[in-house]
């Protein structure tokens, strides 16, 4: 599609020591899209973002980066990709300005003094262009690196593991960046260990395990698809069996007289069983909703993936 700024087919990845990464691994990812991708640890994540960059080579399939091979046009794929490491790599005694001037210059780009401007800005670091970094805090360093990559305008920013080891305020910061970045027309990739992360600013997640890509699919439908939902109906009588006029819904008796109702985002029939619960005549006390997280439904995919229903 040509609106697709990444195309990875059917790539497959064994390393050296016999060891396979990655199993059939094709995914397209739009323009302007951010994209989180989920994982255990080994799953696959690091080998797949190396590919995408050129760092390592699939044993069979194929990347395009905007159009570019990634193996016979790689010095033009790889200068469409921006990439964040996790661990924050500054010059100590660099000014901002320089270092994210500086590397511009590493991707042959020609110096642009106002879309560095227009950078620093953006990412709320202008003021401090002159500071060296080792004074910025850690928030700004963070805001640093992705200002590096995306010194020599790629089209795609990867950020690995962008928040690991980060306070709830900075991680706060980090996401408000990557959604402003959006809004620039910047696409991102993100791999993380934090589902509430891919939940906060993903707009598609993919779920990756043991070399498989499981599924890529809209936050919003995944959610949908996937996110049981469970009211508990506290009821001011005791209650022992699940009353007859009720059996339909196929309710659960629960602590402290209480029925419990699961059932699925796209058919809820609350409004009816609330009915019909008072038409059997009992009273309600309290009653107490919970939604299945990303997080639960990530756990229950990776699991049945491995074959473990445990
Ligand atoms: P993490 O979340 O821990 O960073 P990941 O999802 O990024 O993990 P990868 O680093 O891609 O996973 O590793 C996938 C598998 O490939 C692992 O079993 C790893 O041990 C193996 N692997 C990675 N690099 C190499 C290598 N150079 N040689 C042999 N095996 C490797």
């Amino acid at each position: 599609m040509d609106d697709d700024i990444l195309t990875v087919q059917n790539v497959n990845k064994t390393y050296d020591s016999g060891h396979t990464a990655l199993k059939d691994v094709s995914l397209s990812l739009h323009r302007g899209e951010i994209l989180a991708l989920l994982g255990p640890n080994g799953a696959g994540k690091t080998t797949l973002i190396s590919i995408i960059c050129g760092i390592v080579r699939a044993t069979s399939g194929r990347v395009a980066v905007d159009g570019h091979d990634t193996v016979h046009q790689y010095r033009a794929a790889r200068r469409m990709i921006g990439l964040v490491p996790q661990e924050i790599v500054l010059e100590p005694f660099e000014s901002v300005y320089d270092t994210v001037r500086y590397s511009r210059g590493i991707f042959g780009a020609r110096p642009n003094d106002a879309y560095i401007e227009s950078l620093l800005k953006r990412l709320s670091l202008w003021d401090k262009k002159s500071a060296i970094t080792k004074e910025l805090s850690g928030g700004m360093k963070r805001r640093c690196l992705i200002a590096k990559a995306l010194a020599h305008e790629p089209r795609i920013l990867f950020l690995d593991e962008p928040t690991a080891g980060v306070d709830v305020e900075l991680r706060k910061d980090m996401w408000d960046t990557v959604a402003d970045l959006k809004t620039h027309g910047v696409t991102t990739i993100l791999t993380t260990h934090y589902i509430e992360e891919a939940e906060a600013i993903a707009d598609r997640i993919g779920v990756i395990s043991d070399g498989r890509l499981l599924l890529v699919e809209e936050k919003a439908s995944l959610m949908k698809r996937l996110g049981r939902r469970q009211v508990r109906l506290m009821l001011t009588a005791p209650v022992n069996t699940v009353p007859e006029a009720l059996e339909k819904y196929g309710l659960e008796l629960g602590p402290d007289n209480s029925l419990i109702y699961n059932y699925n985002e796209d058919e809820p029939q609350v409004a009816a069983l609330l009915a019909d619960l008072s038409a059997a005549g009992f009273t309600l006390r309290d009653v107490e909703t919970q939604k299945r997280s990303l997080e639960e439904i990530f756990v229950e995919l990776v699991r049945s993936a491995n074959g473990d229903g445990a």
